[in-house]
Protein backbone atom coordinates (compact mmCIF):
# COMPACT_ATOMS: atom_id res chain seq x y z
CA UNK A 1 0.00 0.00 0.00
CA UNK A 2 2.76 2.53 0.90
CA UNK A 3 5.12 1.48 -1.84
CA UNK A 4 2.26 2.12 -4.30
CA UNK A 5 1.61 5.23 -2.73
CA UNK A 6 5.15 6.26 -2.50
CA UNK A 7 5.65 4.80 -6.15
CA UNK A 8 2.68 7.14 -7.41
CA UNK A 9 4.23 10.17 -6.30
CA UNK A 10 7.54 9.43 -7.77
CA UNK A 11 5.39 9.03 -10.65
CA UNK A 12 4.25 12.39 -10.99
CA UNK A 13 8.23 13.74 -11.05
CA UNK A 14 8.75 13.15 -15.18
CA UNK A 15 12.05 13.73 -14.38
CA UNK A 16 13.21 10.93 -11.73
CA UNK A 17 16.40 13.22 -10.96
CA UNK A 18 14.47 15.94 -10.01
CA UNK A 19 12.78 13.28 -6.99
CA UNK A 20 16.91 12.10 -6.03
CA UNK A 21 17.71 16.20 -6.25
CA UNK A 22 14.82 17.13 -4.03
CA UNK A 23 15.87 13.80 -1.17
CA UNK A 24 19.62 15.14 -1.18
CA UNK A 25 18.21 18.82 -0.33
CA UNK A 26 15.71 18.11 1.93
CA UNK A 27 19.26 14.57 3.78
CA UNK A 28 21.03 17.97 3.87
CA UNK A 29 19.05 20.91 5.19
CA UNK A 30 17.65 18.05 8.26
CA UNK A 31 21.47 17.25 8.80
CA UNK A 32 22.42 21.18 8.74
CA UNK A 33 19.45 22.21 11.06
CA UNK A 34 20.28 19.26 13.83
CA UNK A 35 23.92 20.58 13.35
CA UNK A 36 22.94 23.89 13.77
CA UNK A 37 20.60 22.68 17.22
CA UNK A 38 23.47 21.07 18.63
CA UNK A 39 25.63 24.35 17.75
CA UNK A 40 22.44 26.55 19.73
CA UNK A 41 22.13 23.68 22.68
CA UNK A 42 26.57 23.99 23.10
CA UNK A 43 26.10 27.78 22.83
CA UNK A 44 23.63 28.02 25.75
CA UNK A 45 26.24 25.28 27.93
CA UNK A 46 29.29 27.90 26.66
CA UNK A 47 27.39 30.85 28.29
CA UNK A 48 26.00 29.22 31.32
CA UNK A 49 29.33 27.75 31.98
CA UNK A 50 31.11 31.22 31.63
CA UNK A 51 29.27 32.50 33.87
CA UNK A 52 29.32 29.89 36.76
CA UNK A 53 33.17 30.26 36.15
CA UNK A 54 32.53 34.01 36.88
CA UNK A 55 30.19 33.74 39.48
CA UNK A 56 32.63 31.64 41.55
CA UNK A 57 35.36 33.88 41.28
CA UNK A 58 32.79 36.96 42.36
CA UNK A 59 31.51 34.69 45.13
CA UNK A 60 34.90 33.98 46.44
CA UNK A 61 36.39 37.85 46.33
CA UNK A 62 32.82 38.89 47.90
CA UNK A 63 33.36 36.46 50.54
CA UNK A 64 36.90 37.96 51.03
CA UNK A 65 35.89 41.45 50.90
CA UNK A 66 32.66 40.61 53.65
CA UNK A 67 35.35 39.13 56.16
CA UNK A 68 37.42 42.47 55.82
CA UNK A 69 34.86 44.67 56.18
CA UNK A 70 33.39 42.74 59.37
CA UNK A 71 37.36 43.70 60.36
CA UNK A 72 37.20 47.15 60.05
CA UNK A 73 33.49 47.27 61.64
CA UNK A 74 34.52 45.26 64.63
CA UNK A 75 37.16 47.69 65.09
CA UNK A 76 35.48 51.02 64.71
CA UNK A 77 32.96 49.39 67.47
CA UNK A 78 36.29 49.01 69.66
CA UNK A 79 36.79 52.75 69.22
CA UNK A 80 33.53 53.34 70.22
CA UNK A 81 33.18 51.06 73.30
CA UNK A 82 36.74 52.84 74.48
CA UNK A 83 35.46 56.34 73.54
CA UNK A 84 32.33 56.08 75.46
CA UNK A 85 34.11 54.22 78.67
CA UNK A 86 37.79 55.28 78.98
CA UNK A 87 40.15 53.16 81.31
CA UNK A 88 42.54 55.12 82.98
CA UNK A 89 45.72 53.00 84.34
CA UNK A 90 49.03 53.67 84.98
CA UNK A 91 50.39 53.17 81.47
CA UNK A 92 47.61 55.10 79.78
CA UNK A 93 48.00 58.31 82.09
CA UNK A 94 52.08 57.92 81.74
CA UNK A 95 51.61 57.86 77.86
CA UNK A 96 49.59 60.65 77.52
CA UNK A 97 51.66 62.81 79.58
CA UNK A 98 54.26 61.57 77.58
CA UNK A 99 51.86 62.91 74.82
CA UNK A 100 51.87 66.31 75.90
CA UNK A 101 55.54 66.67 76.17
CA UNK A 102 56.09 65.43 72.55
CA UNK A 103 52.87 66.79 70.44
CA UNK A 104 55.06 69.56 69.55
CA UNK A 105 57.63 67.50 68.06
CA UNK A 106 57.54 67.16 63.92
CA UNK A 107 57.02 63.21 64.87
CA UNK A 108 56.60 61.46 67.60
CA UNK A 109 55.75 57.65 68.33
CA UNK A 110 53.80 56.48 71.79
CA UNK A 111 53.48 52.93 72.57
CA UNK A 112 51.61 51.21 75.95
CA UNK A 113 53.68 47.72 75.57
CA UNK A 114 56.71 47.04 73.31
CA UNK A 115 55.90 43.31 72.71
CA UNK A 116 51.82 43.79 73.10
CA UNK A 117 50.30 46.78 71.42
CA UNK A 118 51.16 48.66 68.21
CA UNK A 119 52.94 51.87 68.52
CA UNK A 120 51.19 55.28 67.69
CA UNK A 121 52.84 57.47 65.20
CA UNK A 122 51.84 61.42 65.02
CA UNK A 123 52.84 64.96 64.01
CA UNK A 124 53.16 68.10 66.25
CA UNK A 125 50.26 70.90 66.77
CA UNK A 126 52.00 73.10 64.05
CA UNK A 127 51.28 70.56 61.12
CA UNK A 128 47.74 70.30 62.78
CA UNK A 129 46.80 73.72 62.65
CA UNK A 130 47.96 74.11 58.84
CA UNK A 131 45.39 71.74 57.50
CA UNK A 132 41.03 72.97 57.61
CA UNK A 133 40.84 68.97 57.66
CA UNK A 134 42.22 68.29 60.72
CA UNK A 135 41.17 69.61 64.34
CA UNK A 136 43.42 68.80 67.94
CA UNK A 137 40.15 69.61 70.00
CA UNK A 138 41.85 69.21 73.66
CA UNK A 139 38.12 68.08 75.13
CA UNK A 140 38.46 64.85 73.12
CA UNK A 141 42.04 64.85 72.30
CA UNK A 142 43.26 63.08 75.76
CA UNK A 143 40.03 59.79 75.60
CA UNK A 144 40.59 59.47 71.78
CA UNK A 145 44.24 59.12 71.98
CA UNK A 146 43.66 56.27 75.06
CA UNK A 147 40.87 54.88 73.14
CA UNK A 148 43.39 54.57 70.13
CA UNK A 149 46.27 52.71 72.65
CA UNK A 150 43.30 50.76 73.61
CA UNK A 151 42.70 49.41 69.62
CA UNK A 152 46.73 49.14 69.61
CA UNK A 153 46.18 46.02 71.55
CA UNK A 154 43.43 44.61 68.97
CA UNK A 155 45.07 45.52 65.91
CA UNK A 156 48.07 43.65 67.16
CA UNK A 157 46.32 40.63 66.40
CA UNK A 158 44.83 41.46 63.03
CA UNK A 159 46.42 38.98 60.60
CA UNK A 160 47.82 40.86 57.72
CA UNK A 161 49.56 37.66 55.88
CA UNK A 162 46.33 35.92 54.92
CA UNK A 163 45.01 35.20 51.27
CA UNK A 164 44.68 39.11 50.25
CA UNK A 165 46.99 40.67 52.53
CA UNK A 166 45.83 44.23 53.59
CA UNK A 167 46.56 47.41 55.64
CA UNK A 168 44.30 48.01 58.77
CA UNK A 169 44.73 51.88 59.71
CA UNK A 170 43.13 54.20 62.35
CA UNK A 171 44.07 57.89 60.90
CA UNK A 172 42.85 60.30 63.38
CA UNK A 173 42.29 64.07 62.53
CA UNK A 174 44.16 65.10 65.94
CA UNK A 175 47.21 64.06 63.74
CA UNK A 176 48.09 60.66 64.70
CA UNK A 177 47.84 57.62 62.98
CA UNK A 178 47.89 53.71 63.47
CA UNK A 179 48.43 50.81 61.51
CA UNK A 180 49.27 46.97 61.29
CA UNK A 181 52.36 47.99 59.65
CA UNK A 182 53.66 50.31 61.91
CA UNK A 183 56.78 52.48 60.67
CA UNK A 184 59.87 53.25 62.41
CA UNK A 185 60.45 56.58 64.86
CA UNK A 186 61.78 58.80 61.90
CA UNK A 187 61.05 61.67 60.20
CA UNK A 188 59.22 59.50 57.67
CA UNK A 189 56.18 59.50 59.90
CA UNK A 190 55.34 63.11 58.77
CA UNK A 191 55.53 62.69 54.85
CA UNK A 192 53.32 58.79 55.55
CA UNK A 193 50.39 61.02 57.99
CA UNK A 194 50.58 63.13 55.28
CA UNK A 195 49.91 60.86 52.42
CA UNK A 196 46.94 59.18 54.55
CA UNK A 197 45.16 62.42 55.04
CA UNK A 198 45.96 63.65 51.44
CA UNK A 199 44.13 60.35 50.24
CA UNK A 200 40.69 60.91 48.73
CA UNK A 201 39.00 58.06 51.30
CA UNK A 202 40.02 60.44 54.00
CA UNK A 203 38.18 63.58 52.30
CA UNK A 204 35.39 61.50 51.50
CA UNK A 205 34.67 60.71 54.71
CA UNK A 206 34.08 64.08 56.17
CA UNK A 207 30.52 65.19 57.50
CA UNK A 208 29.71 66.95 54.32
CA UNK A 209 31.12 64.46 51.91
CA UNK A 210 29.62 61.41 53.05
CA UNK A 211 26.50 62.65 55.08
CA UNK A 212 25.32 59.00 55.58
CA UNK A 213 28.45 58.02 57.53
CA UNK A 214 28.56 54.91 55.51
CA UNK A 215 31.27 52.15 54.28
CA UNK A 216 33.02 53.74 50.98
CA UNK A 217 35.77 52.27 48.16
CA UNK A 218 38.01 54.18 47.00
CA UNK A 219 40.55 53.92 44.22
CA UNK A 220 43.90 55.37 44.50
CA UNK A 221 46.64 55.72 42.24
CA UNK A 222 49.77 56.15 44.50
CA UNK A 223 52.28 57.66 41.98
CA UNK A 224 52.80 57.05 38.27
CA UNK A 225 53.39 53.01 38.33
CA UNK A 226 50.35 50.56 38.51
CA UNK A 227 51.74 48.85 41.26
CA UNK A 228 51.21 51.90 43.49
CA UNK A 229 46.83 51.80 43.01
CA UNK A 230 45.53 51.06 45.75
CA UNK A 231 42.15 49.84 46.86
CA UNK A 232 40.73 51.19 50.36
CA UNK A 233 37.45 50.64 52.62
CA UNK A 234 36.79 53.32 55.04
CA UNK A 235 34.25 53.62 57.51
CA UNK A 236 34.41 57.38 59.46
CA UNK A 237 34.32 57.12 63.53
CA UNK A 238 32.19 59.67 65.00
CA UNK A 239 31.05 59.92 68.89
CA UNK A 240 28.75 62.97 70.23
CA UNK A 241 28.73 64.49 67.53
CA UNK A 242 32.14 64.75 66.50
CA UNK A 243 34.16 63.44 63.51
CA UNK A 244 37.24 61.78 65.27
CA UNK A 245 39.35 60.16 62.31
CA UNK A 246 38.53 57.64 59.81
CA UNK A 247 39.54 53.75 60.20
CA UNK A 248 40.69 52.39 57.02
CA UNK A 249 41.65 49.22 55.23
CA UNK A 250 44.03 49.21 52.29
CA UNK A 251 44.57 46.52 49.47
CA UNK A 252 48.00 46.87 48.02
CA UNK A 253 46.93 45.84 44.35
CA UNK A 254 49.27 42.89 44.18
CA UNK A 255 47.00 41.09 46.63
CA UNK A 256 44.03 41.93 43.93
CA UNK A 257 46.17 40.44 41.17
CA UNK A 258 46.96 37.17 43.17
CA UNK A 259 43.77 36.79 44.54
CA UNK A 260 42.46 36.66 40.74
CA UNK A 261 45.01 34.82 39.79
CA UNK A 262 44.38 31.88 42.10
CA UNK A 263 40.72 32.08 41.98
CA UNK A 264 40.58 31.09 37.84
CA UNK A 265 41.18 27.74 37.67
CA UNK A 266 42.17 27.39 33.84
CA UNK A 267 44.67 28.91 31.51
CA UNK A 268 41.68 28.98 29.24
CA UNK A 269 39.38 30.24 31.08
CA UNK A 270 40.10 33.94 29.43
CA UNK A 271 41.24 36.89 31.87
CA UNK A 272 39.15 38.16 34.84
CA UNK A 273 39.27 41.92 35.74
CA UNK A 274 38.52 44.35 38.54
CA UNK A 275 37.13 47.58 37.64
CA UNK A 276 35.98 50.29 39.69
CA UNK A 277 32.54 52.13 39.35
CA UNK A 278 34.32 54.52 37.23
CA UNK A 279 35.05 51.37 34.84
CA UNK A 280 39.46 51.96 35.38
CA UNK A 281 40.59 48.64 35.87
CA UNK A 282 42.02 47.80 39.10
CA UNK A 283 43.41 43.85 38.91
CA UNK A 284 43.74 41.65 36.56
CA UNK A 285 44.34 37.50 36.30
CA UNK A 286 46.80 37.76 33.36
CA UNK A 287 50.82 38.03 33.79
CA UNK A 288 50.95 41.40 32.67
CA UNK A 289 48.66 44.48 34.82
CA UNK A 290 45.46 45.80 33.37
CA UNK A 291 45.84 47.73 30.19
CA UNK A 292 43.84 50.17 28.97
CA UNK A 293 43.80 49.31 25.61
CA UNK A 294 41.75 46.26 26.35
CA UNK A 295 38.36 47.96 25.59
CA UNK A 296 38.53 51.01 23.13
CA UNK A 297 36.51 53.82 24.78
CA UNK A 298 33.68 53.10 22.83
CA UNK A 299 33.33 49.68 23.87
CA UNK A 300 34.13 50.91 27.72
CA UNK A 301 30.77 53.28 26.99
CA UNK A 302 29.04 50.11 25.83
CA UNK A 303 29.53 48.18 28.76
CA UNK A 304 28.71 51.27 31.26
CA UNK A 305 25.43 51.82 29.44
CA UNK A 306 24.34 47.91 30.29
CA UNK A 307 26.17 47.78 34.00
CA UNK A 308 24.88 50.96 35.10
CA UNK A 309 21.39 49.72 35.35
CA UNK A 310 22.37 46.66 36.68
CA UNK A 311 22.14 45.78 40.75
CA UNK A 312 24.44 44.62 43.28
CA UNK A 313 25.26 41.10 42.34
CA UNK A 314 23.50 41.12 39.07
CA UNK A 315 25.16 39.66 35.97
CA UNK A 316 25.15 39.59 32.30
CA UNK A 317 27.16 39.21 29.73
CA UNK A 318 27.73 40.31 25.73
CA UNK A 319 29.55 40.09 22.81
CA UNK A 320 32.52 42.20 21.87
CA UNK A 321 34.18 41.62 17.96
CA UNK A 322 35.27 37.91 18.92
CA UNK A 323 35.25 37.79 22.44
CA UNK A 324 32.94 36.82 25.03
CA UNK A 325 32.70 39.24 27.85
CA UNK A 326 30.61 37.90 31.10
CA UNK A 327 30.42 40.49 34.27
CA UNK A 328 29.20 40.69 37.27
CA UNK A 329 28.56 43.43 39.96
CA UNK A 330 30.31 42.51 43.46
CA UNK A 331 28.05 42.74 46.63
CA UNK A 332 30.82 43.78 48.62
CA UNK A 333 32.56 45.96 46.40
CA UNK A 334 31.27 49.11 44.48
CA UNK A 335 32.65 48.08 41.37
CA UNK A 336 32.77 45.25 38.33
CA UNK A 337 34.39 41.90 38.19
CA UNK A 338 34.61 41.50 34.04
CA UNK A 339 36.09 38.25 32.20
CA UNK A 340 37.12 38.60 28.75
CA UNK A 341 37.43 34.90 26.65
CA UNK A 342 38.96 35.43 23.47
CA UNK A 343 37.97 33.66 20.37
CA UNK A 344 41.79 31.41 20.41
CA UNK A 345 40.89 30.45 24.26
CA UNK A 346 37.48 29.25 23.44
CA UNK A 347 38.98 27.19 20.64
CA UNK A 348 41.37 25.71 23.11
CA UNK A 349 38.82 25.35 25.69
CA UNK A 350 36.52 22.31 25.93
CA UNK A 351 33.87 23.77 24.25
CA UNK A 352 36.00 24.93 21.40
CA UNK A 353 36.89 21.30 21.06
CA UNK A 354 33.49 20.05 21.33
CA UNK A 355 32.27 22.75 18.14
CA UNK A 356 35.29 22.01 16.09
CA UNK A 357 34.37 18.06 15.95
CA UNK A 358 30.94 19.13 15.31
CA UNK A 359 31.88 21.04 12.46
CA UNK A 360 34.35 18.66 11.26
CA UNK A 361 31.64 15.65 11.05
CA UNK A 362 29.13 18.18 9.69
CA UNK A 363 31.38 19.14 7.10
CA UNK A 364 32.57 15.29 6.52
CA UNK A 365 28.76 14.06 6.21
CA UNK A 366 27.98 17.37 3.71
CA UNK A 367 31.00 15.95 1.77
CA UNK A 368 30.13 12.18 1.68
CA UNK A 369 26.57 13.14 0.86
CA UNK A 370 27.83 15.40 -1.97
CA UNK A 371 29.11 12.57 -3.84
CA UNK A 372 26.70 10.16 -3.22
CA UNK A 373 24.77 12.62 -4.92
CA UNK A 374 26.95 12.84 -7.41
CA UNK A 375 27.06 9.04 -8.28
CA UNK A 376 23.76 8.03 -7.84
CA UNK A 377 22.54 11.83 -10.03
CA UNK A 378 24.97 9.70 -12.37
CA UNK A 379 22.96 6.31 -11.75
CA UNK A 380 19.82 7.91 -12.32
CA UNK A 381 20.72 9.44 -15.48
CA UNK A 382 21.81 6.37 -17.21
CA UNK A 383 18.89 4.22 -15.65
CA UNK A 384 16.17 7.13 -17.16
CA UNK A 385 17.88 7.14 -20.80
CA UNK A 386 18.36 3.51 -20.75
CA UNK A 387 14.62 3.29 -19.71
CA UNK A 388 13.84 6.15 -22.62
CA UNK A 389 15.92 4.06 -24.99
CA UNK A 390 14.15 0.78 -24.00
CA UNK A 391 10.32 1.96 -24.48
CA UNK A 392 11.18 4.11 -27.85
CA UNK A 393 12.47 0.32 -28.90
CA UNK A 394 9.30 -1.54 -27.80
CA UNK A 395 7.29 1.33 -29.89
CA UNK A 396 9.70 2.35 -33.26
CA UNK A 397 11.75 0.31 -35.46
CA UNK A 398 15.10 1.06 -35.37
CA UNK A 399 16.27 0.65 -38.85
CA UNK A 400 13.41 3.40 -40.13
CA UNK A 401 12.50 5.69 -37.19
CA UNK A 402 8.28 4.39 -37.88
CA UNK A 403 6.67 2.95 -35.28
CA UNK A 404 6.62 -1.24 -35.35
CA UNK A 405 4.00 -3.62 -35.68
CA UNK A 406 3.03 -3.59 -32.14
CA UNK A 407 2.43 -0.17 -31.56
CA UNK A 408 1.45 1.37 -34.72
CA UNK A 409 -1.94 -1.61 -34.63
CA UNK A 410 -2.39 -0.71 -30.78
CA UNK A 411 -2.71 3.10 -32.27
CA UNK A 412 -4.32 2.39 -35.33
CA UNK A 413 -6.99 0.36 -33.78
CA UNK A 414 -7.59 3.53 -31.12
CA UNK A 415 -7.82 6.12 -34.30
CA UNK A 416 -10.21 3.76 -36.12
CA UNK A 417 -12.20 3.65 -32.89
CA UNK A 418 -12.46 7.40 -32.09
CA UNK A 419 -13.60 7.69 -35.77
CA UNK A 420 -16.56 5.25 -35.87
CA UNK A 421 -17.65 7.35 -32.42
CA UNK A 422 -17.69 10.72 -34.33
CA UNK A 423 -19.31 9.10 -37.41
CA UNK A 424 -16.01 10.18 -39.46
CA UNK A 425 -13.97 8.67 -41.94
CA UNK A 426 -11.14 6.35 -41.41
CA UNK A 427 -8.83 4.97 -44.38
CA UNK A 428 -5.77 2.85 -44.55
CA UNK A 429 -2.96 2.98 -46.95
CA UNK A 430 -0.93 -0.50 -47.43
CA UNK A 431 2.42 -0.07 -49.44
CA UNK A 432 5.33 -2.34 -50.78
CA UNK A 433 8.51 -1.50 -52.24
CA UNK A 434 8.22 -2.93 -55.41
CA UNK A 435 11.31 -5.92 -56.11
CA UNK A 436 12.94 -5.03 -53.32
CA UNK A 437 14.29 -8.28 -53.18
CA UNK A 438 16.46 -7.55 -56.48
CA UNK A 439 17.88 -4.48 -54.67
CA UNK A 440 19.57 -6.05 -51.60
CA UNK A 441 20.51 -9.19 -54.42
CA UNK A 442 22.15 -6.66 -56.13
CA UNK A 443 23.99 -4.80 -54.16
CA UNK A 444 23.84 -6.23 -50.62
CA UNK A 445 21.84 -6.37 -47.60
CA UNK A 446 22.98 -3.01 -46.56
CA UNK A 447 22.55 -1.12 -49.28
CA UNK A 448 18.71 -2.94 -48.80
CA UNK A 449 18.68 -1.21 -45.42
CA UNK A 450 19.71 2.35 -46.97
CA UNK A 451 16.54 2.09 -49.17
CA UNK A 452 14.42 0.93 -46.84
CA UNK A 453 15.16 4.36 -44.51
CA UNK A 454 14.93 6.21 -47.76
CA UNK A 455 11.26 4.94 -48.82
CA UNK A 456 10.54 5.78 -45.00
CA UNK A 457 11.85 9.64 -45.28
CA UNK A 458 9.70 10.05 -48.32
CA UNK A 459 6.74 8.39 -46.58
CA UNK A 460 6.78 10.44 -43.31
CA UNK A 461 7.42 13.98 -45.56
CA UNK A 462 4.33 12.91 -47.78
CA UNK A 463 1.94 12.35 -45.19
CA UNK A 464 -0.25 14.63 -43.18
CA UNK A 465 -0.28 15.75 -39.67
CA UNK A 466 -2.60 13.09 -37.83
CA UNK A 467 -1.77 10.96 -40.16
CA UNK A 468 0.41 7.25 -38.69
CA UNK A 469 2.75 5.29 -40.30
CA UNK A 470 4.21 2.06 -39.55
CA UNK A 471 6.53 -0.53 -40.93
CA UNK A 472 4.30 -3.62 -40.55
CA UNK A 473 6.63 -6.38 -42.37
CA UNK A 474 9.73 -6.46 -44.01
CA UNK A 475 9.44 -3.92 -46.38
CA UNK A 476 5.77 -2.97 -45.87
CA UNK A 477 4.37 0.46 -44.66
CA UNK A 478 0.86 1.33 -43.65
CA UNK A 479 -0.70 4.56 -42.93
CA UNK A 480 -3.72 5.08 -41.21
CA UNK A 481 -5.68 8.76 -42.49
CA UNK A 482 -8.13 9.86 -39.49
CA UNK A 483 -11.04 11.43 -41.20
CA UNK A 484 -10.33 11.23 -44.61
CA UNK A 485 -12.38 9.61 -47.28
CA UNK A 486 -11.62 7.03 -50.01
CA UNK A 487 -10.58 9.68 -52.86
CA UNK A 488 -8.60 11.93 -50.32
CA UNK A 489 -6.52 8.89 -48.99
CA UNK A 490 -6.29 7.38 -52.70
CA UNK A 491 -4.55 11.56 -53.55
CA UNK A 492 -2.72 10.76 -50.83
CA UNK A 493 -1.16 7.62 -51.71
CA UNK A 494 -0.54 8.90 -55.02
CA UNK A 495 1.81 11.70 -53.95
CA UNK A 496 3.70 9.41 -51.70
CA UNK A 497 4.35 6.93 -54.94
CA UNK A 498 5.10 10.05 -57.00
CA UNK A 499 7.88 11.22 -54.12
CA UNK A 500 8.96 7.71 -53.96
CA UNK A 501 9.50 7.14 -57.82
CA UNK A 502 11.01 11.05 -58.07
CA UNK A 503 14.06 10.63 -56.63
CA UNK A 504 16.84 9.11 -57.66
CA UNK A 505 18.93 6.97 -54.75
CA UNK A 506 22.88 7.25 -54.34
CA UNK A 507 23.20 3.74 -53.14
CA UNK A 508 26.78 2.84 -53.65
CA UNK A 509 29.73 5.15 -54.98
CA UNK A 510 28.99 5.47 -59.05
CA UNK A 511 25.44 3.85 -58.44
CA UNK A 512 22.01 5.16 -58.27
CA UNK A 513 18.46 3.78 -57.91
CA UNK A 514 15.13 5.22 -58.63
CA UNK A 515 13.06 3.00 -56.46
CA UNK A 516 8.65 2.57 -56.93
CA UNK A 517 5.97 1.44 -54.34
CA UNK A 518 2.80 0.14 -55.19
CA UNK A 519 -0.25 1.11 -52.82
CA UNK A 520 -3.90 -0.07 -51.85
CA UNK A 521 -6.29 1.74 -50.24
CA UNK A 522 -9.18 0.99 -48.23
CA UNK A 523 -11.96 3.09 -46.37
CA UNK A 524 -14.50 2.60 -44.00
CA UNK A 525 -17.37 4.40 -45.43
CA UNK A 526 -17.29 1.75 -48.50
CA UNK A 527 -17.43 -1.37 -46.33
CA UNK A 528 -19.29 0.26 -43.47
CA UNK A 529 -16.84 -1.51 -41.21
CA UNK A 530 -14.02 0.55 -39.08
CA UNK A 531 -12.45 -3.00 -38.05
CA UNK A 532 -8.82 -1.85 -38.25
CA UNK A 533 -7.30 -5.35 -38.85
CA UNK A 534 -10.01 -5.84 -41.40
CA UNK A 535 -9.97 -3.10 -43.38
CA UNK A 536 -6.10 -3.65 -43.67
CA UNK A 537 -6.82 -6.91 -45.71
CA UNK A 538 -9.06 -5.16 -47.94
CA UNK A 539 -6.08 -2.68 -48.25
CA UNK A 540 -3.47 -5.42 -48.96
CA UNK A 541 -5.79 -7.11 -51.37
CA UNK A 542 -5.68 -4.05 -53.56
CA UNK A 543 -2.02 -3.92 -53.16
CA UNK A 544 -1.75 -7.61 -54.77
CA UNK A 545 -4.02 -6.09 -57.20
CA UNK A 546 -1.64 -2.98 -58.13
CA UNK A 547 1.67 -5.65 -57.79
CA UNK A 548 -0.66 -7.77 -60.53
CA UNK A 549 -1.48 -4.00 -62.68
CA UNK A 550 2.22 -3.82 -63.39
CA UNK A 551 3.28 -2.83 -59.85
CA UNK A 552 4.38 1.81 -59.27
CA UNK A 553 0.67 2.21 -58.97
CA UNK A 554 -2.44 2.87 -56.39
CA UNK A 555 -5.21 0.62 -56.20
CA UNK A 556 -8.39 1.46 -54.30
CA UNK A 557 -10.99 -0.90 -55.44
CA UNK A 558 -11.37 -4.59 -55.88
P1 LIG B 1 7.44 -7.51 -55.18
O1 LIG B 1 7.50 -6.36 -56.06
O2 LIG B 1 6.60 -8.60 -55.66
O3 LIG B 1 7.01 -7.08 -53.79
O4 LIG B 1 8.91 -8.04 -55.14
P2 LIG B 1 9.77 -8.14 -53.94
O5 LIG B 1 11.13 -8.56 -54.29
O6 LIG B 1 9.76 -6.80 -53.18
O7 LIG B 1 9.05 -9.18 -53.02
P3 LIG B 1 9.44 -10.20 -51.90
O8 LIG B 1 8.37 -10.13 -50.78
O9 LIG B 1 9.66 -11.49 -52.43
O10 LIG B 1 10.79 -9.71 -51.28
C1 LIG B 1 10.89 -9.03 -50.10
C2 LIG B 1 12.33 -8.98 -49.70
O11 LIG B 1 12.62 -7.97 -48.73
C3 LIG B 1 12.80 -10.29 -49.10
C4 LIG B 1 13.76 -9.92 -47.97
O12 LIG B 1 15.06 -10.38 -48.22
C5 LIG B 1 13.77 -8.41 -48.06
N1 LIG B 1 13.78 -7.83 -46.73
C6 LIG B 1 12.85 -8.01 -45.77
N2 LIG B 1 13.21 -7.29 -44.67
C7 LIG B 1 14.40 -6.67 -44.97
C8 LIG B 1 15.25 -5.82 -44.26
O13 LIG B 1 15.01 -5.44 -43.11
N3 LIG B 1 16.38 -5.40 -44.91
C9 LIG B 1 16.69 -5.76 -46.19
N4 LIG B 1 17.79 -5.31 -46.77
N5 LIG B 1 15.90 -6.56 -46.86
C10 LIG B 1 14.77 -7.03 -46.26
MG1 LIG C 1 8.00 -5.98 -52.31
MG1 LIG D 1 6.66 -7.74 -49.62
Amino acid sequence: MLGNALQRVIGRFKNPQKVVNLCFIFVFLFSTVLTWREAVVLEGAYVANQRNSLDSVATLLDRQLQHSIDNLLFYRNAMLYALQSPISTDRTRKSLADFDTLRTQPFWQLRLDLSRSLPMSGVSDEFVNKSPLLDRDEHTLHSELSSALELSYIMRLSDSSGKMPQRMFYASRSGFFLTNTPPANDPNIVSLYYRLIARPYFSSQSLQNNPQRSLKWTHTFNGNDTSGQIVTASVPLDFNGRWYGVLALDYPIESLHNFLREAKYDDHEGTVLLYDNELNPIATSARSLPQHELFTAPQLARIANVVTAAKQGEQGELRMDSRFITWAKLNNFDGLLVKVHTLEEGVQGEFGRISIVLSILWMLFTLMLFASWMVIRRLVNNMFSLQQTLTWRANYDTLTRLYNRGAFFEIARKLSQECEQQGLPFSVIQMDLDLFKSINDRFGHSCGDKVLIHAAAMLSDAFRTGDIAGRVGGEEFCIVLPETTLEEATKVAERIRVRINTKELLIKQGNTVRISASFGVSSSFEFSDYDFERLQTYADHRLYKAKQGGRNQVCNHD
